[in-house]
């Protein structure tokens, strides 16, 4: 079926043939700032801050049956994958008056507003106004989560379970701030915090298909999940989450920002994973 687009804010494409209980999103591969994101720092600064082309190697998703759900917001104007309460006010005119939950990332810069570039370059030179902040959240994060809950809403409602894939890349190597400095990480990293958002079942799966095309797979670790698969994950009443970080060293050139020559194996890698999750879980749906 054709995408249908909420203009600047996200894309649903469902899926082409019938559906099973999967839904992917890309909260991070969105392109566009909108006017008054007004950074005091060069916007190329902010551009770095996304996952390139995830979307792309994720583009089968339909073609399996699943809902794939993405965002057309830069994720340095507000970031989907974090709590509306998750605001540091020290970046906002006094007076916010909704309540506020501090997480670890705000001590990297990188809350619901991101307000560093890599926890040390300052987006902004001014104060955010209560209106502007509020505008964000109600304009772009809102109606992405809208739209994600509503697809796995209807996708349980259908088979009594739904699969969430929630899709991402990570820098090649680590830094200083995760403490992996310098090291190389695995190939894809699956995160289920801790267990608590996916069933062994379904992990197993996604970790021994990719394994079995010859990439490196860790579990969790510096890299379990946040937000998207916590709000909505809930494996006692069959509504499974995990993330899925893409290693950009597998698929990219992390400094031209182009695809590299392992985009086309990776990408294929992903889509038979896809295939491998699209009998899972229509087995599991029964
Ligand atoms: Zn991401």
């Amino acid at each position: 079926m054709a995408p249908v687009e909420v203009p600047n804010v996200l894309r649903r494409t469902d899926p082409s043939k019938s559906p099973a209980p999967m839904v992917f999103d890309s909260p991070h591969t969105g392109l566009l700032f909108p006017a008054d994101f007004r950074p005091a720092i060069p916007l190329e600064h902010c551009e770095r801050v996304a996952d390139w082309f995830v979307e792309e190697l994720f583009r089968a998703a339909p073609d399996h049956g699943a809902i794939l759900v993405e965002a057309l917001f830069r994720r340095a104007y507000i970031d989907p994958n974090r709590s509306e309460r998750d605001l540091d006010l020290s970046m906002i005119e006094p007076g916010w008056p909704d309540p506020v939950d501090l997480t670890e990332k705000t001590a990297r810069g990188a809350s619901l507003i991101w307000k560093m570039i890599d926890g040390q370059i300052p987006i902004y030179d001014r104060t955010l106004s209560v209106a502007e902040v509020r505008n964000r959240i109600e304009t772009y994060w809102q109606p992405y989560h809208t739209a994600l809950k509503a697809a796995l809403d209807e996708t349980y409602a259908r088979f009594g379970t739904v699969f969430h894939v929630d899709c991402h890349s990570m820098p090649e190597f680590g830094d200083p701030r995760w403490g992996d400095q310098g090291k190389r990480r695995a190939d894809f990293i699956v995160g289920t915090r801790d267990g608590t958002t996916a069933s062994p079942a379904f992990t197993e799966v996604v970790v021994e298909t990719l394994r079995a095309s010859g990439y490196s797979v860790s579990l969790n670790g510096k890299f379990k999940g946040v937000e998207l698969i916590r709000r909505y994950a809930h494996p006692a009443t069959r509504r499974e989450a995990l993330q899925i970080e893409v290693n950009r060293g597998v698929y990219m050139d992390e400094t031209t920002l182009t695809r590299s020559e392992r985009f086309g194996a990776t990408q294929a890698a992903i889509t038979r994973m896809i295939a491998a999750l699209e009998r899972f879980t229509r087995d599991a749906a029964g």
